[in-house]
């Protein structure tokens, strides 16, 4: 491909924007392509903007770097566009949430009992917005690629690669969390292979070999032996539930351990009743999604960001001292060199399944390992999970994402109401009906109010 384009909408995340700069930098490959960065928050963007500018020039990195705040000028003659926008904010999100739990819904209606979608409101603006990126997509950019980021990827993928014909990846980390898996148990990363096919955030390790050799009887030995002495000595982060209680626990119920945000996303209510259940079933914090772990984390945002801003501030800092030149790890970039370049990968992707894991319907995007080179995203075929967490992928995860997508396209509110009703913190008819129309009456709902009147 001549001339290279690539735009990040929601440039200024704190998640991914630095690590999509040194990616882009670090990559040899993308050598004279035109990065375009796009937000709808001025500060942030002018910050992503110049921290990449400084770190091409002291990396030595020949890239040609854009802002806009308009979007359409970023689509236009995109090539691949990396979607990293969260169109509410953390903070709506903790709004919605404490209304929530105003009606007795605990942490929120996160409909982490059925699987994960997100704070519900937040979860519905997203869904509007990918939509849209996608559908201006095919007017502007028909044959650019799309690789989303940016949360809930099971819901937004499937929605997008149903309604436009854009090519569509999503891309989440949580795989990455059998290595956490290899570090606890004393193997080297480097020699650890695996497959953890599944749906976004609900994925499951199938294979896991050490040098060759099935690393599982390592595993079960760890839990046999090891794992008392763990929890009861653990001193990690808030967010390490890899580990946990609860992944061990998920593991004897359905045969297979779960992966990255599994624990925390398995449609398992019993870990998530209150904060001392949490602490029972993850760590002392309560695990990520307690109400100590979420603050844990939104924290380390708020000072990642901070950090950039006076990094960006002060022009006399070395921006590679401070971010030190090294490949992220993220799949975003090497992604993009792969089709590009023909740099053949191995990749775990969210993409339509396809025929990948048996007893899925074709069009529900699926988390598959896939070969990834200039012939595009070819996914590697797994078969069949046991039947047993088949049907519980299906129903905690399928058909609560299909009825969430089915209640945004229809504007049908009714099946948002039977959602929240089916959650089991929900006691009566009355609570569910008044736990909706809080939510859709923040103020920031409003336009949610309106498609469902
Ligand atoms: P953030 O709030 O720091 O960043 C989001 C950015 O989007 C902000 O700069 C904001 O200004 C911008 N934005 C908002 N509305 C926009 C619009 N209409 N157009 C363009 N930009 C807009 O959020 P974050 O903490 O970086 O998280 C971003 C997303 O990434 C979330 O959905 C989160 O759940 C998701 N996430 C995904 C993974 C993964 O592995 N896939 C991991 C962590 C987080």
């Amino acid at each position: 491909m001549d001339k290279l384009k690539i735009s990040v909408i929601g440039a200024g995340s704190a998640v991914f924007s630095m690590n999509l700069v040194k990616d882009l930098c670090l990559t040899d490959g993308l050598k004279g392509s035109t990065v375009c960065f796009m937000d709808i928050d001025k500060k942030r963007l002018d910050m992503v903007y110049g921290l990449a500018r400084r770190y091409a020039n002291e990396v030595n990195a020949n890239l040609k770097f854009e802002k806009t705040l308009d979007r359409s000028a970023a689509l236009q003659d995109a090539d691949f566009v990396i979607n990293t926008a969260l169109v509410t904010s953390h903070a709506m999100e903790e709004m919605e949430r404490a209304c929530a739990e105003k009606y007795g819904y605990y942490r929120g209606i996160v409909f982490q009992d059925f699987g994960d979608f997100g704070i519900l409101g937040s979860c519905l603006h997203q869904l509007k917005f990918m939509l849209k990126v996608a559908e201006e997509m095919e007017d502007v950019c028909p044959d650019a690629w799309l690789i989303q980021a940016s949360n809930p990827v099971f819901l937004g993928c499937t929605l997008m690669t149903r309604k436009t014909r854009i090519k569509v990846i999503g891309l989440c980390h949580g795989h990455y969390g059998v290595f956490r898996i290899a570090e606890v148990l004393g193997l080297d990363p480097k020699k650890v292979t695996f497959q953890a096919p599944g749906v976004n955030h609900c994925i499951w390790m199938t294979h896991f070999y050490y040098e060759g050799r099935d690393a599982y009887p390592l595993l079960d030995e760890w839990i046999e032996k090891k794992a008392e002495e763990y929890w009861k000595t653990w001193d990690g982060s808030p967010l390490d539930v890899q580990l946990s209680p609860a992944a061990v626990n998920l593991y004897k119920l359905f045969g297979l351990f779960p992966i990255g945000d599994t624990p925390r996303f398995a449609g398992a209510w019993w870990y998530h009743t209150d904060l001392e259940t949490k602490k029972k079933w993850f760590n002392k914090y309560g695990g990520f999604d307690s109400e100590i772990g979420w603050n844990y984390y939104l924290n380390g945002l708020r000072k990642k960001m901070e950090k950039m801003f006076q990094i960006y501030e002060n022009p006399l800092t070395k921006v590679s001292s401070e971010i030190p030149p090294s490949i992220s790890g993220e799949q975003h970039i090497p992604i993009i060199d792969a089709i590009v370049n023909d740099n053949k990968g191995e990749f775990q992707v969210n993409v339509p399944n396809k025929g990948a894991i048996e007893g899925i319907a074709d069009d529900v995007v699926v988390e598959v390992p896939a070969i990834v080179s200039a012939r595009g995203v070819q996914t590697i075929h797994v078969g069949s999970l046991p039947k047993h967490l088949t049907l519980h992928i299906l129903r905690t995860h399928v058909i609560p994402m299909e009825m969430c997508l089915e209640a945004l396209l229809t504007g049908d509110k009714r099946i948002l109401l039977n959602m929240i009703l089916s959650d089991h913190r929900t006691k009566s008819y009355e609570q569910a009906c008044k736990v909706l129309d809080a939510i859709l009456n923040l103020p920031f709902n409003e336009d949610l109010k309106k498609i469902f009147q």
